[in-house]
């Protein structure tokens, strides 16, 4: 196992000096500058390498520089670009007539391309509003929820911390608990739209109850509401389903996509389907660069990948074994484990996941804190036994650093 001396040198310092005075951050204040990577290994700019058991968080689907990625970039960057949403091009038809048929809810469908997760969300708001009209004002969304961060996304996310700076944010959008009851107690005939991630991955990778999803449909189609399911971090395969709703047999009225379907290139969708799919209309929306050849054709060559290799099975596989992994560990900081194929979420049983977080990437292991006792796993569809072996040794490592330097009972 190699072993990753803290300190820092002059160069670390130079660029995280300049990090400082010419980024926006987006997140915490320090990190690792990053330069090369290779399937499920990264390597900073000292020459340190990492097993990346976050891939960019739940994005980088087939590792880094997969050659059917390398050479789907470099294919169409050579033949065309981008033209603009007032021509068709055939790697976009191809990939919205993929994603359906993956989602395997019959030929009633469209999709709606944007650049990320937030603009996905953003159409399925617009979507929401269309169908809702005048007599439907209220949208549903669910305690803990994270939809994205531009002004409608985060209308539907729920953290305090993100929206209070920003408010006043678009109206209607009511947040409720994740049980059967508090959405039985919610619904009536004004409400438009219910979101849901069928797993909360940005909370901490926590499910919904068991039947949620079926109770939802059968509610929202009672009280004719849309059923939107948020399936951004949970689509792609990453669960051990093409698309997590698959797990509950349930048809959304429409799914929203991002993340792991680019495999590291920006690319997000709104997939409609049945009568939902026609509310947006020429006019309604748009995006320039939303569903550009370059982007599509990435995603095209990715999700065939995924398909051709068996990496939804992949992810299904593996992700028992290292939930076995993790459980087998025996540490006292771990609680529990959550989630479903490769999206996984350790309980621990301290608030010191930052902790543990810092001491796997000193030891070269990327894994993140999705909150202070939650560690969120969701590696490259492509692992194997190897990867699973070296990130076993690491997180052990890590977890018998943090053991030690801290009592496990959580400070009063
Ligand atoms: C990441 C994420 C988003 C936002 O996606 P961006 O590409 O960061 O805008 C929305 N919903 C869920 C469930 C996500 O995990």
């Amino acid at each position: 196992m190699t072993s990753h001396a803290a300190q820092t040198s002059e160069t670390a310092q130079a660029w995280q000096d300049a990090a400082d005075r010419d980024l926006i951050l987006n997140a915490g204040p320090r990190f690792e500058l990053l330069v090369r990577g290779e399937g499920s290994h990264l390597w900073d700019g000292e020459g340190r390498r990492y097993l990346d058991f976050l891939a960019g968080i739940a994005v980088t689907a087939l590792g880094h520089a997969h050659p059917v990625f390398v050479e789907a970039v470099s294919r169409q960057a050579g033949t065309l670009a981008h033209v603009s949403n007032y021509f068709a091009t055939p790697p976009q038809l191809e990939v919205a007539a993929r994603l359906k048929r993956l989602a395997g809810t019959g030929d009633a469908g469209r999709v709606f391309f944007g650049n990320s997760g937030t603009e996905a969300n953003e159409a399925a708001f617009k979507l929401a509003r269309l169908h809702g009209g005048v007599g439907r004002p209220r949208i549903l969304s669910l305690d803990n929820a994270f939809h994205g961060r531009t002004i409608g996304a985060l209308a539907l996310t729920a953290k305090a911390s993100m929206r209070d700076p920003f408010q006043p944010l678009p109206g209607g959008v009511e947040h409720i608990p994740a049980t059967i009851e508090a959405l039985e107690a919610a619904m009536d005939d004004r409400v438009a739209a219910l979101f849901v991630e069928p797993i909360q991955g940005e909370a901490g990778v926590l499910e919904l109850p068991e039947g949620y999803l079926r109770a939802a449909r059968e509610l929202t189609t009672a009280h004719g509401a849309l059923l939107i399911v948020d399936e951004i971090q949970t689509g792609a395969g990453r669960t051990g389903d093409w698309f997590a709703f698959q797990h509950d047999g349930i048809v959304p009225d429409a799914i929203t996509l991002a993340k792991g379907i680019g495999g590291g290139f920006p690319i997000g969708a709104l997939v409609a389907f049945g009568e939902a799919a026609a509310l947006l209309q020429p006019g309604s929306h748009g995006s320039t660069f939303g569903g550009n050849p370059l982007a599509t054709a990435v995603s095209n060559a990715v999700l065939e990948e995924i398909e051709q290799s068996g990496l939804v099975q992949n992810a299904r596989d593996r992700g028992a074994q290292v939930r076995a992994a993790v459980e087998g560990i025996g540490s006292p900081l771990v609680a529990g484990v959550r989630g479903r194929g490769l999206l996984i979420g350790v309980a621990l049983s301290a608030p010191v996941a930052g902790q543990v977080v810092a001491a796997a990437q000193r030891l070269g292991l990327i894994v993140n804190a999705a909150n202070p006792s939650s560690v969120r796993i969701a590696p490259a569809l492509t692992i194997g036994d190897a990867e699973i072996a070296e990130f076993t040794d690491l997180f052990t490592a890590a977890l018998a650093e943090v053991a030690a330097a801290a009592p496990t009972e959580t400070p009063k």
